[in-house]
């Protein structure tokens, strides 16, 4: 593989799963497995394990793999993440022999429901798990030295990821580009559902930072790491909703980092919650 020229928008027409009414008689797998492309698994954990149902991804460069995020269920028996990226990983190596082929594990941010599978990793063989807390994750970016740099994780074969530390709703919000694809990975700074903001001022540079780096990147999806909104303009389902039948899609593009700015620019130092039709600004103060 290699990754020249722009990144081809395929289309993400997957139906995720997406609760039940009845959390108990849910028959959805406990983590489906969506492959965008034979190098590219897009992840969701099932509602009924967990409301939040994150996303996660798992990226195969030539010469290593990278999973971001672990999940919001630490017990293997209800949420089999790593028997799932281990039976992945060997179906790729059926594709793409190779004697050593490690496993990095990062994240979106350390919040609970994004970092709660790590344990699942800890004896995996050939794996490099780093923390998602700040001081671990900003020493492994080199963002402690320099907060406004570019990191770079290179996967081999050209997929070189660049990392951005994205602030606002956590404090140590990593933003992931990935070449191969074109996806920008938001984790949960921007998401078609609640945009927690804990740090408002914070969040508009944050913002204004992804804007400037789409101008400058072929970025085909934007993606985030939940769904919580409806596909009625501006309206989500309730916090703790386990069954979402009217999912919009998880892909967003760079024109909502745009709508965001102009929202944020709006409302100036008087942040207050406040529905777009796609997702809602929610400033925690
Ligand atoms: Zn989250």
């Amino acid at each position: 593989m290699a990754a020249a020229g722009a990144p081809i928008a395929r289309p993400l027409d997957v139906r995720w799963i997406h609760g039940s009414p009845s959390a108990k008689h849910n028959t959805d797998p406990d983590i489906q497995v969506h492959e965008y492309d034979e190098h590219t698994v897009i992840l969701r954990q099932n509602k009924a394990i967990n409301y939040e149902a994150p996303f996660l991804f798992l990226l195969f460069g030539a010469e290593r793999a990278v999973l971001i995020d672990t999940g919001a269920t630490t017990e293997a028996e209800y949420f089999p993440l790593r028997a799932t990226v281990d039976e992945l990983v060997a179906k790729w190596l059926a594709h793409n022999p190779r004697d050593d082929y490690p496993l990095l594990v990062l994240h979106t941010h350390p919040h609970r429901d994004h970092i709660a599978g790590d344990g699942q990793f800890a004896d995996r063989p050939l794996t490099t798990l780093i923390g998602a807390d700040l001081p671990t994750a900003w020493a492994y970016f080199g963002f402690d030295r320099d907060a406004e740099a570019t990191a770079r994780v290179d996967l081999g074969g050209g997929r070189v990821l660049e990392c951005l530390a994205t602030p606002g709703h956590h404090e140590a919000a990593v933003t992931y580009y990935d070449p191969w694809t074109g996806f920008l990975l938001t984790g949960d700074t921007v998401y078609p559902g609640r945009l927690y903001i804990n740090d408002w001022p914070t969040f508009g540079r944050t913002v204004e930072r992804l804007i400037e780096f789409t101008e400058n990147h072929p970025v085909t999806h934007v993606l985030g790491c939940h769904i919580e909104m409806t596909r009625d303009p501006g309206v989500d389902y309730p916090i703790r909703a386990t069954y979402q039948p009217d999912e919009p899609p998880l892909q967003l593009t760079p024109a909502h980092l745009h709508r965001i700015r102009a929202a944020v620019a709006q409302l100036g130092d008087r942040p207050r919650l406040y529905p777009l039709d796609d997702l809602i600004l929610w400033p925690n103060e």
